[in-house]
């Protein structure tokens, strides 16, 4: 599978941000702490985890947290695909395995737009990238989170002739519907 949008869909964030009193990177001393990070990556995460598409099997494992960090000193804001075992494999909740999803985030990325973005891979199919079922799972949280106006990321997004979908998931397109009415 190839990452087509990636190029596209990064250009117009840029300006999105921009649009709305933003930067992609966060100026020095202005990102949040990584306890800040966790605290609100896991929010998003818990909020809409199996709502939109299925990321994982509930009955299997349990994952309530997204921990952040930079120990490998990437350049990078990563969603790492998969989960991980809270203190190895001898962490079981409800006799479930208790995982955590994973995200690298440099300092410049410690920003609530970022994990953001960051999260929606999480949330939309493994296989997505940044593909018209990812980048409508961004936009919807992008306004529930930040508020961002949703009629100009559509028109952004059809301008700069980048695929989107609310309707690939029957409750995205029930939120999308009901916050495009308010
Ligand atoms: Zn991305």
């Amino acid at each position: 599978m190839k990452d087509t949008q990636r190029g596209k869909v990064y250009r117009w964030e840029d300006k999105l941000f921009s649009h709305h009193g933003l930067t992609k990177g966060v100026k020095e001393n202005n990102e949040m702490s990584l306890t800040q990070c966790n605290a609100y990556a896991s929010m998003v995460w818990r909020k809409f985890r199996n709502k939109f598409y299925y990321n994982f099997d509930k009955n299997r494992i349990t994952c309530r947290r997204v921990i952040c960090s930079n120990h490998a000193n990437g350049t990078k804001g990563l969603a790492y695909s998969g989960f991980y075992y809270v203190n190895r494999k001898k962490n079981y909740k409800k006799g479930k395995p208790n995982m955590y999803k994973k995200m690298q985030l440099p300092k410049w990325a410690r920003s609530k737009h970022i994990i953001i973005h960051e999260v929606s891979h999480f949330l939309a199919p493994e296989t997505s990238m940044h593909d018209k079922k990812f980048v409508g799972v961004y936009v919807y949280l992008l306004h529930k989170f930040l508020n961002f106006d949703l009629q100009h990321m559509i028109d952004s997004l059809n301008e700069a002739k980048i695929e989107f979908s609310f309707n690939t998931s029957p409750y995205l397109n029930r939120k999308f519907n009901s916050a495009r009415k308010k």
